[in-house]
């Protein structure tokens, strides 16, 4: 059912480009992006076969480096990701700038200049399923549902809601808009979605100055997107989907310190013998959490499915905003990950990197799309046999958005990347392309 009809979709777009896609349909694809998890930690995790859908993924498919351009913030490196282009390219270059006032705002999916893999997919008669991706609100009418990188914020607020102040009334942070009603139910959703426990439940075993209280929010906060996620496949069956899960970034710049030895430190973080031991296994557990939440995620996709996973930096020691202690800043933590299984996908691990920029060419080869040749991506090596269609560009694509006042939770997101050190890190790119 699905094949002829998908073929039929992707014809229609290489008409439209005037180009000729040859590539044989294939299934669906699932994308998930893991924020800052490193080989580093998953390797020796996979190799104490701790971690066991990556494993999966990597003895059935592909494992092994994906290289991020500096500077490493997250919202430049996702982006491409998602475009297959630079950032001098794509227009996301920081978290934030000055708007026409001087105030200072977050990016916008509006200050994106080209299309992203999920208008392309569109625009190919694809459906696309897109949850918390980096600089997604507005949400953009995308031939599916997006979930904007807003609605965690949301959640917190709701949360807030709880000690008695007025709910915020969602706008905008769904597409197709019925979803802003559904949203709230999902996140009022608690059953456990795997059998790992909050490795931050037990506050006391940790420093003080960990903040154990905001590192489980971390897990719930994972949790949400990925039940949300859940929610869309099983509505949609997208033939695209991609979904963005912050948690192991935000816990490792806290816990980072209790996997590197003192020396890395000038000035260590105070950690007692037992706390250290048990910020390192909550570190290790997160990952074990995340492999388990991948795992549900991958539960409806198959041997004629595409599945990466992917990550836009590793970590290292270093110290911000005096109490955190880990760090991406230098060439040292430029290697995020990437695994990928399906047909085509030849199995292997390790060099050469493949390029951030890689992913979306990647995507749209495996889907039978064209690569356009503005794209500073190329496929990526472990895709055996793609000969993609070329298109010049595919920047006359319209990108149709829901409107663009600032989100309910815009200062609560702005309040969370301060209290994680990048607005001050990133002050002066964030107004310097
Ligand atoms: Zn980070």
């Amino acid at each position: 059912m699905r094949a002829p009809c998908f073929a039929a979709r992707v014809g229609v777009l290489c008409l439209l480009l005037g180009t000729a896609c040859g590539s044989a349909p294939r299934g669906r694809v699932l994308l998930v992006g893991i924020d800052g998890a490193t080989l580093r930690m998953v390797t020796p995790l996979i190799e104490a076969g701790r971690l066991p859908h990556l494993a999966a993924l990597a003895r059935d498919g592909f494992g092994g480096p994906l290289r991020a351009h500096e500077p490493l913030l997250s919202p430049r490196i996702w982006t491409s990701i998602a475009t297959g282009m630079d950032p001098r390219r794509h227009g996301i270059v920081s978290f934030a700038r000055p708007d026409a006032a001087g105030v200072r705002q977050l990016y916008r999916s509006s200050d994106r200049r080209v299309p992203a893999l999920w208008n392309i997919a569109s625009a190919a008669g694809l459906s696309v399923v897109v949850v918390n991706w980096w600089n997604t609100y507005p949400v953009e009418k995308v031939r599916g549902a997006m979930v904007s990188d807003h609605v965690l914020a949301m959640e917190i607020q709701g949360r807030r809601a709880l000690t008695g102040a007025e709910p915020p009334t969602p706008a905008s942070l769904a597409w197709p808009r019925v979803w802003n009603a559904r949203l709230p139910q999902l996140l009022r959703d608690d059953a456990p979605l795997t059998r790992v426990a909050n490795p931050f439940a037990q506050r006391e075993r940790f420093a003080a100055w960990m903040n154990s209280e905001a590192l489980a929010r971390r897990y719930e906060n994972d949790a949400d997107i990925a039940r949300i996620a859940l929610a869309l496949e099983a509505a949609l069956s997208p033939d695209l989907l991609m979904v963005f899960l912050p948690g192991i970034d935000r816990v490792s710049h806290v816990l980072w310190a209790a996997v590197e030895p003192t020396s890395a430190y000038a000035d260590p973080p105070r950690m007692d013998a037992e706390q250290r031991s048990a910020a390192a296994e909550a570190l290790r557990l997160y990952y074990v959490y995340s492999d388990a939440l991948i795992g549900r995620l991958m539960q409806r996709y198959g041997e004629r499915d595409l599945v990466l996973v992917v990550s836009d930096h590793g970590f290292e020691a270093g110290r911000a905003l005096g109490f955190l202690s880990g760090v991406h800043k230098s060439p040292g933590a430029r290697d995020g990950v990437i695994f990928a299984r399906g047909p085509g996908i030849v199995a292997g691990a390790g060099e050469p990197a493949a390029s951030v920029n890689d992913v979306t060419p990647t995507v749209l080869a495996w889907l039978g799309l064209p690569v356009a040749d503005d794209m500073d991506g190329r496929v990526a090596h472990f895709l055996a046999g793609a000969a993609p269609a070329r298109v010049a560009s595919y920047a006359g694509l319209p990108v149709e958005r829901l409107e663009s006042a600032v989100s309910v939770t815009e200062r609560e997101v702005l309040a969370e990347l301060r209290s994680l050190g990048y607005l001050d890190d990133a002050g002066g790119a964030a107004v310097t392309p």
